[in-house]
């Protein structure tokens, strides 16, 4: 996955995104990091296909794809509110993106399976979403968004709701299943330390700009600039 000199307006006037250039590995885990407003989200729904890039090209396996609608880019997506359907079961939610993929019965089953599997709710596939603790609400929008096995899964804050036990349970099992699957991730996050355990590499964001892009051990080592090194000084 690749952004190439994006920017972005919402207005037709401000920036808030101003030249992002991100080449992504295969396999890769990268976190967009940087305080609120600073544009990590606009990026991730950039890459999603929510929304479309003032200027600039995203591209997927080489393929520019801007004019590509959402769900035929094949990307997972882990929204911070989970978005579980809240009418239909666990299994429901899982089997949904797959129905719409046109997967056959049995594949659906055997998927479904899987994916609970992977993230430890086997027994939870009848209950509705609000017969589920957060963290396990949680682990449902990761399996649901891995249940197609999309080379790309994209999160957006996902921990941010759940509190400090919990939020380091699940940064284990993300490294866990990233790790497993060898699946490319892009993940979002403002909290540093969280960064800093889980990612390859990370883009420091503030006011629409990367201020560092670098693996954990540099950006703490070696700050490009005075605004990394506050940042990532943070709660350290
Ligand atoms: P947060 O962590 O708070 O979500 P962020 O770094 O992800 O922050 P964005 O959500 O990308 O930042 O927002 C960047 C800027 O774009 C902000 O000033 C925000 O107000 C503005 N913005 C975001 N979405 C929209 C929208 N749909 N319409 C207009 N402005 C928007």
């Amino acid at each position: 996955a690749r952004f190439v000199n994006v920017q972005k307006s919402y207005d037709g006037v401000e920036l808030v995104v101003k030249d992002f250039n991100l080449d992504i590995n295969k396999g890769e885990f990268i976190t967009l990091l940087g305080p609120s407003g600073s544009g990590k989200t606009t990026c991730l729904m950039m890459m999603a296909g929510f929304e479309t890039p003032t200027h600039g090209q995203i591209l997927l396996k080489g393929q520019p794809i801007n004019d590509l609608p959402p769900h035929k880019r094949g990307i997972g997506m882990v929204f911070q509110n989970y978005a579980l359907f809240p009418h239909m079961t666990v299994a429901e939610n899982l089997a949904f993106p797959l129905e719409v993929r046109h997967y056959t019965k049995e594949q659906i089953n055997k998927s479904v399976a899987r994916a609970l599997a992977m993230v430890r709710l086997e027994d939870f596939g009848d209950r509705r979403p609000a017969q589920l603790s957060g963290g396990q609400q949680q682990r449902v929008a990761l399996a649901r968004a891995l249940v197609f096995e999309p080379d790309l899964v994209l999160m957006d804050e996902p921990l941010g709701a759940l509190d400090k036990n919990l939020r380091e349970e699940m940064q284990y099992e993300i490294k866990r299943i990233h790790a497993s699957l060898g699946v490319t991730m892009i993940y979002v996050t403002h909290d540093q330390s969280e960064a800093l355990t889980m990612s390859d590499r990370i883009a420091v964001f503030n006011d629409g700009v990367v201020q560092q892009l670098a693996d954990p051990q540099t950006l703490y080592e070696s700050p490009a600039n005075a605004f990394v090194a506050y940042f990532i000084g943070e709660n350290n």
